[in-house]
């Protein structure tokens, strides 16, 4: 395998076969693992699909040095933690965070409840965590979270899942990105109360940038560089709203025209997203949160 890489990606059929497309004139890439449940439909040659299910003995075989500090599972649905347990034991993650109300709503959930008990089994019981919490990842990382609060459990009408995810503030270099899950308006308003705590330099769209009665508000709250969204080939109404939300605000860059979106943070401040089949763009908007501006990039 010297000088080849390997391309673990969680694509689905769509793209699957477009990423395909883009990878028949690679000879750089050798061999592509899909952690998605269906395969690509167009074959490859040197190329390697597998199933989720049989995937992570192969992940292990190939993928020898990496490994993974933290894994944080914003809530139990499908999308965000199918295939959470096994990347954990593959990357030998030092732990996994959950939202307080994960557990309760995993247990109407047969494939969130499987992993974790997966987790239980591989010894990374998960850390509960809820706003107020504010702690290190690593060195000069430090995770800062908004939502939600710890009674959330007790709360009536109870949270939804997509509403009970985990929102947090990732800070590193004087820039900060706001994950947010898939948070729909009931979490949007609470979290409108405190707008200040908001403000981040990326911020990955709510719920697959559907966007919601509260979203305008949240985005100038937030008031981004740049917007991450997930999002499937066909934008839905409340999807293309956020083009128009966004529009003049931050650059957007979505999944379905990008493929995997990268965001690198330089200890400097400097900000760059690096779109899977589109060139990396440097984002030079001086760097303004967590209190300390970072020094100008060089070259900006
Ligand atoms: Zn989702």
């Amino acid at each position: 395998m010297a000088g080849k890489r390997v391309l673990v990606t969680g694509i689905g059929t769509f793209w699957g076969s477009r990423i395909a497309q883009q990878l028949e004139s690679r000879e750089d890439i050798d061999v592509v693992v899909g952690l998605g449940t269906a395969e690509p439909v167009l074959p490859l040659e040197h190329t390697e699909y597998v199933r989720s299910d049989s995937s992570y003995s192969i992940l292990q075989r190939i993928v020898h040095a990496t490994q993974v500090d933290t894994i944080l599972l914003t809530h139990s649905d499908y999308d965000h933690v199918g295939a959470a347990a096994g990347v954990a034991q593959v990357y030998d993650a030092r732990e996994v965070l959950i939202g307080p109300e994960f557990r309760a709503h995993a247990a109407d959930n047969s494939a969130a409840d499987q992993m974790l008990r997966s987790l239980e089994q591989i010894d990374v019981p998960p850390r509960t965590i809820a706003r107020g919490d504010h702690f290190p990842l690593g060195r000069d990382v430090e995770v800062e979270v908004l939502w939600p609060p710890k009674d959330g459990v007790a709360r009536q009408p109870p949270l939804s899942s997509n509403d009970s995810a985990v929102v947090a503030r990732i800070i590193y270099g004087g820039r900060s990105i706001l994950v947010t899950g898939d948070i729909q308006d009931a979490a949007e308003r609470e979290l409108l109360k405190h707008p200040d705590e908001l403000r981040a330099d990326v911020l990955i769209a709510p719920h697959h940038g559907s966007s919601e009665s509260t979203t305008e508000a949240f985005v100038a709250a937030v008031s981004p560089s740049v917007v991450v969204s997930s999002n499937d080939r066909t934008l839905t109404g409340k999807q293309k709203r956020l083009d128009r939300i966004v529009a003049n605000r931050a650059k957007l860059f979505r999944t379905n025209e990008c493929g995997a979106i990268t965001v690198r943070i330089g200890g400097d401040g400097s900000l760059q997203v690096e779109p899977y089949l589109k060139r990396p763009v440097r984002i030079d908007a001086a760097a303004s949160t967590a209190g300390k501006p970072a020094p100008p990039a060089p070259g900006s």
